[in-house]
């Protein structure tokens, strides 16, 4: 079994990144400038933004945190969002999700310019990416095709079983593994809550790509021997062995699936650390003008 070490390949990005940044600030004095929108205190929430924000200054870009209470109104939230749109300094910018219940997250979305929705969640990516245009793809997708390509993992003809169908994971990165490129070329199920007779589905994949949100939920009698896992979920559950006296886990039982896996992704540092990469890498295309010109 081989690790796919999301760590690993992204902190490579990240230096491929730093040295692209350095040659367009010397050449064009343009730093690349990241922008994030956190409404309320969720914890999480919190945290990402964090992340996100140490991650651009370790690459070199600017970044900047619009932070509002929980209870802002919707009209100020769009406002928020159309004066970034309208700041030339600003590249990219994500509203970090999700959002308190007053407010609609597909019209916050959407009043993103597409050329600096870097998250890739607008309609006009989402759609641009369907049919094969230059978009912006949305990171977790994105990073889970930067990780398969560095890992050398072939998925021309293969079966690949993805579970869970949601706008940001599930859903795009089937588009992307059925595409006509490789990576990509593979045969493509998808499974949800609805799907019948799930562990015979899951057990005939050459890649399984698991983005279901159930701690430990694909267990080894689930999976093909010698098959690709790649494992999207992240559960913070009590732990007696650490510290924190918490650690973290996926949707993938590791330990016994680890054994039947050709290639597997660790929780954490598999496809968690692939996603704020993600996110630099659509950031610096926009700066850079690649994708929207
Ligand atoms: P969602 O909750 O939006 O979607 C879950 C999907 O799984 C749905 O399509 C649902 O089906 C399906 N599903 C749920 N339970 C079952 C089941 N028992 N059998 C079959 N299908 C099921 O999740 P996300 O895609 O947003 O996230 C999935 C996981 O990935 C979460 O743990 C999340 O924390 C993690 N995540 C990690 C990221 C990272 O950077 N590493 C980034 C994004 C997410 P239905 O549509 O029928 O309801």
């Amino acid at each position: 079994m081989e690790l796919i070490d999301g760590k690993k390949i992204a902190e490579s990005i990240k230096k491929e990144i730093a040295i692209e940044v350095e040659r367009i600030k010397n050449r064009d004095g343009k730093v690349p400038h990241l922008a994030a929108i956190l409404v309320g205190e969720d914890p999480a929430s919190q945290t990402y933004v964090n992340s996100k924000a140490k991650a651009c200054h370790e690459v070199g870009f600017d970044s900047s945190t619009y932070r509002f209470p929980a209870d802002v109104s919707e009209k100020e939230l769009l406002e928020t969002v159309e004066f970034i749109n309208n700041d030339p300094e600003i590249d990219g910018l994500i509203v970090q999700l999700p959002l308190p219940k007053h407010i609609d997250p597909q019209k916050v979305i959407q009043q993103i310019r597409p050329e600096k929705d870097v998250d890739g969640f607008h309609p006009v990516n989402v759609g641009r990416m369907t049919i094969g245009l230059p978009a912006y793809i949305s990171a977790t997708p994105n990073g889970i095709m930067e990780l398969i390509m560095r890992s050398g993992i072939q998925t021309t003809g293969k079966s690949c079983v993805i579970l869970g169908r949601s706008n940001i994971v599930g859903k795009p990165m089937s588009i992307l593994m059925a595409r006509n490129a490789e990576p990509g070329n593979a045969t493509v199920t998808v499974c949800h809550s609805k799907t019948k007779n799930l562990k015979e589905v899951t057990a005939q994949a050459d890649i399984l790509i698991v983005a279901i949100g159930q701690p430990e939920f694909v267990t080894a009698d689930m999976v093909k021997e010698g098959a690709v896992v790649i494992d999207v979920g992240i559960h913070r559950v009590e732990s007696s062995q650490t510290k924190s006296g918490f650690r973290l886990i996926g949707d993938v039982k590791f330990d016994e699936v680890s054994k039947k896996a050709s290639h597997i992704t660790p929780v954490p540092g598999g496809v968690g650390p692939m996603t704020i990469v993600s996110l630099l890498m659509n950031t610096l295309k926009s700066a850079k003008k690649e994708i929207y010109n």
